[in-house]
């Protein structure tokens, strides 16, 4: 390692907390200084494909001329002005968003993830109230699912390793089953599913009393708790019973909007209108931080703020920045004139082919996906479908990185089913990238 290297590295063992990680001096974290296309390159110059697109969220690509062109022109004509009032590129992209969305939503701006699936949580309870039902107030979540790391969004969390220590978190939130057909209590044994999983929700929220529930959050599929795509009529068969009970449906697409599963959005694979969509991640190419909360017209309109607490009384700094909201015009034009859903539909069908010969090795339990966004799981034998240990786990992340290819696994999220691994690349991949992802995978493979 180079001397600079060795101060850089010391300086930020000094200075900086980083993800996921706790106390250790002796830790080497990657200090990444560039990136172009599917490359990421390191403070010594060593060069890795990110197979994860950042937190897949880089969906456009790394060096984007375009994208920083925008935000800069954004920050020399009008840097910043509170979304309390309006400024051009926050309309131009809800219009756009409204187009993508496929619907006729409001967008409320925020900054992460977690803060629009806040922001949701608060327009779903005080919707109910200006409906006259205020004892309105919990939320039905699922089992894996991942929302965010705030109280309430780590809450409707479905992944007790992510909230242990943390707890208490906010009350209201509850959960069920995810749909794992893998590994379903309901019908793992059966030839088919039974939608059992679906049901459930329905009998929690009657369980519950429906007076008391103001809104089911899903998303399209489970991301970061080990890529978990629902079977056929799961997400319609929600949207009805919560259409029937008055339970509002919101639908995290945090992880899987912008092209990511081969559409716009996961829930366009599915025939539901969600009454909030939250966005985040890919909306800017990760280039800068914006999210949102998608807020379908009817529900806004409850919000006549003719009465003392009509308003939805909440409201953040830097949501709606004009930089991040210049950059996310621009990244969604990317997307369409290079049609990116469409391409991360056509190379997640390649993926699955290239991966078939995958499913014969004996750690290999499932392979699943949609679009570019895969999950391999492992398990010590297709028999027991015993988790592999998280030693595996990191042997198989580490003999991909030695050999170029960045890839994570779901890591501390519910106990046991740590064992996924994940494959989720810039949707503007090239095809000789991608096939360096296959070979260098399947070679790993060969070292478990
Ligand atoms: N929801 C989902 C589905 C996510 O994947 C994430 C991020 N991994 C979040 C919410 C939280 O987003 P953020 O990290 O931007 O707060």
């Amino acid at each position: 390692m180079i001397e600079e290297t060795q101060e850089w590295l010391d300086r930020d063992r000094r200075y900086i907390w980083h993800g996921m990680a706790g106390y250790n001096p002796s830790a080497s974290p990657m200090v990444v200084t560039e990136a172009d296309g599917a490359w990421i390159t390191d403070i010594d110059g060593n060069r890795y494909l990110d197979g994860m697109a950042g937190m897949w969220n880089v969906n456009s690509g790394y060096g984007r001329e375009e994208l920083a062109q925008a935000a800069y022109e954004q920050l020399k004509t009008m840097p910043y002005y509170p979304i309390t009032q309006g400024h051009l590129p926050a309309i131009e992209l809800a219009e756009k968003l409204n187009e993508w969305l496929d619907g006729d939503y409001v967008i409320r701006y925020a900054n992460s993830g977690s803060e629009a699936n806040e922001t949701a949580f608060k327009i779903a309870r005080q919707y109910h109230a200006q409906n006259g039902e205020s004892g309105r107030y919990k939320f039905i979540a699922r089992y894996r699912g991942y929302h965010g790391n705030t109280f309430g969004s780590l809450a409707a969390t479905g992944q007790s390793q992510r909230k242990y220590l943390y707890e208490p978190l906010a009350p209201g939130f509850l959960h069920v089953a995810p749909p794992d057909r893998y590994r379903c209590g309901y019908c793992s044994d059966r030839p088919a599913c039974n939608l059992q999983c679906a049901r459930e929700v329905e009998r929690v929220i009657n369980w519950e009393l429906l007076e008391t529930v103001a809104a089911v959050i899903v998303e399209p599929i489970i991301t970061g708790g080990g890529i978990i795509l629902p079977p056929d009529g799961y997400l319609e068969e929600v949207a009805r019973m919560c259409e029937r009970t008055g339970v509002l449906l919101i639908v995290d697409e945090v992880g899987c909007g912008f092209g990511r599963t081969g559409k716009k959005f996961g829930y366009h694979h599915h025939d539901v209108k969600p009454d909030i969509v939250t966005i985040g991640k890919a909306m800017t190419s990760g280039y800068l931080p914006l999210s949102a909360a998608a807020v379908r017209r009817e529900v806004f309109e409850k919000f006549e703020g003719t009465e003392e607490y009509g308003r939805l009384r909440h409201v953040n700094t830097f949501g709606g920045n004009p930089a991040a909201c210049a950059v996310a015009v621009k990244n969604l034009e990317i997307m369409e004139d290079e049609d990116l859903p469409g391409r991360s539909a056509t190379l997640g069908e390649r993926l699955r082919e290239e991966l078939t010969e995958l499913k014969g090795h004996p750690n290999v339990g499932e392979i699943r996906g949609r679009g570019l966004l895969f999950g391999i799981e492992l398990v010590e034998d297709k028999e027991s479908k015993q988790p592999v240990s998280t030693r595996t786990m990191d042997k198989i992340i580490s003999a991909c990185k030695e050999s170029g290819l960045i890839l994570r696994y779901n890591r501390d999220t519910a106990p046991g089913v740590n064992n996924v691994l994940v494959l989720a690349p810039p949707l503007a991949i090239t095809d000789e990238d991608l096939a360096f992802i296959v070979e260098t995978l399947k070679e790993s493979f060969e070292q478990l």
